[in-house]
């Protein structure tokens, strides 16, 4: 008894443990992995972290962790680091340290010589959203306006792209509205696509802290984790989410279960919207997803009847078949039910990554810096007069997307890409097609932790970087929280931070000059901060780091003006600047970021799968996660021998009896499964 209470506050940071163990400081970091943004305590011995335990006063995880966040650690001890700078050996073809002055020159002379040779357009950057903000910023604005390139993209494409377009379509800007307090103020959740168990497993927590015993409805083909949860499961046709919401929207309508005043006061497209679901008739939904209308009436009570309905989704949606106007689906039951803005509520699109968020507003890839529109003259020159740069540095056109990206290496159209913080030789599909493609650049540059990545394996030059706990910056989480990474370790070898490296880029390149203010995480935020005025994420109010760690985080907005309004003197410091409430969500005020200051009812007829289960391809192939123990492409958790003996060793699928039994298949056969990829 005694040693299981010493265990557990020693889980908690408290307590007094035994002087081996007992850490000499204690620094608080936001965790590395996933988009909920956990706070970790770091503890110290001799200036290096030795152990971690999450932190207990922090909005978002309350004391808990899941196994990633535990072991977030230990990744970095793992012996494949990169530690040196290495370049491909022309004549051996063997991979071999040079030094940094080396690599830096003739990946800047490689590059440029290409872009001579080509153009501007014959070069592309994939990044991430696993680096801190600053990186992003840094990243694109160095490719950009420094190297004077077009395209980048970020494999945030990859993951929810399409929630991204949805908000900015039907809101005005990708604004995510909630707050993680919603899931606990809930009476009804509504879950399409997502296997929050599982998925977001700390987000789940707050969800069984619910005080209201809430109605769980849970929309998804297979009988997750979170299905096995659910008070009503709709175990609904693959791809037919579309179908049944527009069906939702209907018998809403029919039944006059709408919203009317907060519909006419605050929306715009409503009347033609309810025109086009009409079409949408019981027996047809019914009939198109395989769940019976007595399912679908028991639904559009429970949300009727909920005092506060909150909808969330998650990558189910997000890269499914129609996944944008799925989205603007979910969005139009929560406008149409008056179901946002207040707590409980919300159309809400959970994220995956840590920094999905950061990249969605600040990466300088497919958009411009702070949630603008390369297309837009006066967001250029916005830009350009925050960054002190001429207005012509910035592109007037889109970047190809990561897709168009990939499909102009297989051309040969990209002849040279820099791939930061993502693996994509294994996370794109058809990866033995994009090996070859790989194969024919002329060029290719990763910047990564590990040295035996399947990317790396292409690659003609490896730039060290260090990892999460080695370096410092912000990374913002689903509900727009901004934390603060910390550096609790130091990189191994000559590994260097993803920031120093392009602080090097930029000299290397000749744009010292141009990038002398971006001299440290912290003054980049600062930045940041100014080219995120007068907009929907504006940040002004974020004194820095300091301030976000004594408010346990801090969601945008939260402006000039806002801190004012919550107690700020101007003669105060940072420590002493007031705390803005922990928890806050948008469109409290009814007003949304379009011009008329109202939300869009967007939607479209469903359209056919483009490639449907045929005679060839009999089986429809869902994926999702399988495990809280286990993160993209297994780069890191794979390091980990507590992570791995928490998931089967080996790859599988779960097949419906029914199916397994037309294909002659017993429970634990191994099977061969071959896709159109
Ligand atoms: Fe929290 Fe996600 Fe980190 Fe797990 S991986 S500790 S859920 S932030």
């Amino acid at each position: 008894m005694t040693e299981e209470l010493a265990l557990s506050d020693a889980a908690f940071g408290l307590g007094k443990l035994p002087s081996r163990l007992r850490p000499e400081a204690t620094v608080r970091s936001v965790c590395g992995f996933c988009s909920t943004g956990c706070s970790l305590d770091m503890h110290l011995r001799e200036g290096s972290a030795v152990n971690l335990s999450p932190s207990v006063l922090y909005p978002v995880n309350l004391g808990m962790a899941c196994p990633k966040g535990w072991e977030a650690l230990t990744p970095l001890d793992a012996p494949d680091r990169a530690t040196r700078p290495l370049l491909r050996n022309r004549s051996s073809g063997r991979m071999e340290p040079v030094s940094w002055d080396r690599a830096l020159t003739g990946m800047v002379e490689r590059f440029r010589s290409v872009m001579d040779l080509h153009g501007p357009g014959s070069v592309a950057m994939l990044s991430t959203g696993q680096i801190c903000t600053e990186e992003m910023a840094f990243a694109g604005a160095l490719w950009k306006f420094g190297f004077g390139a077009l395209h980048s993209d970020s494999n945030t494409r990859q993951c929810m792209a399409t929630s991204h377009v949805a908000y900015k379509q039907s809101f005005g800007f990708d604004a995510p509205p909630y707050s993680y307090q919603d899931f606990e103020q809930s009476d009804v959740l509504v879950f399409i696509g997502s296997n929050l168990c599982i998925a977001h497993p700390i987000l789940w927590q707050r969800v069984l802290k619910n005080p209201q015993k809430p109605e769980i409805i849970v929309v998804d083909p297979r009988r997750t984790e979170t299905a096995m949860n659910a008070t009503q499961h709709l175990a609904l046709s693959p791809k037919s989410d579309l179908i049944l919401l527009y069906g939702l929207a209907a018998l809403l309508i029919q039944r006059g279960w709408v919203d009317i005043d907060f519909v006419e006061s605050h929306t715009s497209g409503y009347a033609d919207f309810s025109e086009f679901v009409l079409e949408f008739s019981l027996e047809r939904v019914a009939a198109e997803t395989g769940i019976s209308a007595g399912q679908l009436l028991r639904v559009a009570e429970t949300i009727h009847r909920g005092k506060a309905v909150s909808f969330w989704w998650t990558m189910g949606v997000n890269q499914s078949h129609e996944s944008t106007r799925t989205a603007q689906a979910i969005i139009n039951l929560a406008l149409m039910t008056g179901n946002i803005g207040r707590p409980g509520t919300g159309a809400n699109s959970i994220t995956g990554q840590c920094n999905a968020m950061g990249s969605r507003l600040f990466a300088n890839a497919t958009g411009l810096l702070g949630g603008r529109d390369f297309l837009n003259p006066v967001q250029r020159a916005e830009v350009a007069d925050v960054l002190g740069i001429p207005v012509e540095r910035i592109p007037q056109q889109n970047s190809l997307a990561y897709d168009q990206i990939i499909e102009g290496v297989e051309s040969g159209e990209i002849k040279a890409l820099w791939i930061i913080a993502t693996n994509t030789a294994h996370s794109w599909g058809g990866t033995g097609a994009l090996g070859r493609a790989l194969q024919k650049l002329e060029f290719l540059a990763v910047q990564d932790l590990y040295t035996t990545t399947e990317t790396a394996a292409y690659a003609d030059l490896i730039l060290p970087a260090a990892g999460w706990g080695e370096k410092e910056g912000t990374l913002i989480n689903s509900e727009r929280r901004l934390g603060v990474v910390r550096k609790v370790r130091r990189a191994p070898g000559e590994a260097l931070s993803d920031f120093n490296i392009l602080r090097l880029v930029a000299l290397y390149s000749g744009n010292g000059p141009l990038f002398k203010e971006w001299s440290s995480p912290e003054a980049v935020f600062e930045i940041l901060k100014r080219l995120s005025a007068g907009r929907p994420c504006d940040i002004t109010g974020i004194r820095g780091y300091g301030h976000l760690d004594a408010a346990g985080g801090i969601q945008w907005p939260f402006s000039s003006a806002d801190r004012e309004a919550c107690g700020h003197s101007p003669s105060s410091g940072g420590d002493k600047d007031p705390l803005p409430v922990s928890e806050r969500r948008l469109f409290g005020d009814g007003l949304f970021f379009t011009p008329d200051s109202r939300a869009r009812f967007i939607y479209a007829a469903p359209r056919a799968m483009v490639h449907a289960a045929n005679s060839e391809f009999p089986v429809v192939l869902l994926t999702g996660r399988g495990t809280s123990a286990q993160w993209h492409t297994n780069t890191r958790t794979g390091k980990s021998a507590v992570l791995r003996s928490l998931y089967p060793p080996e790859v599988y699928v779960e097949v419906h009896p029914v199916d397994l039994a037309g294909l002659g298949l017993a429970s634990g056969d191994r099977v061969r499964i071959r896709s159109r990829w």
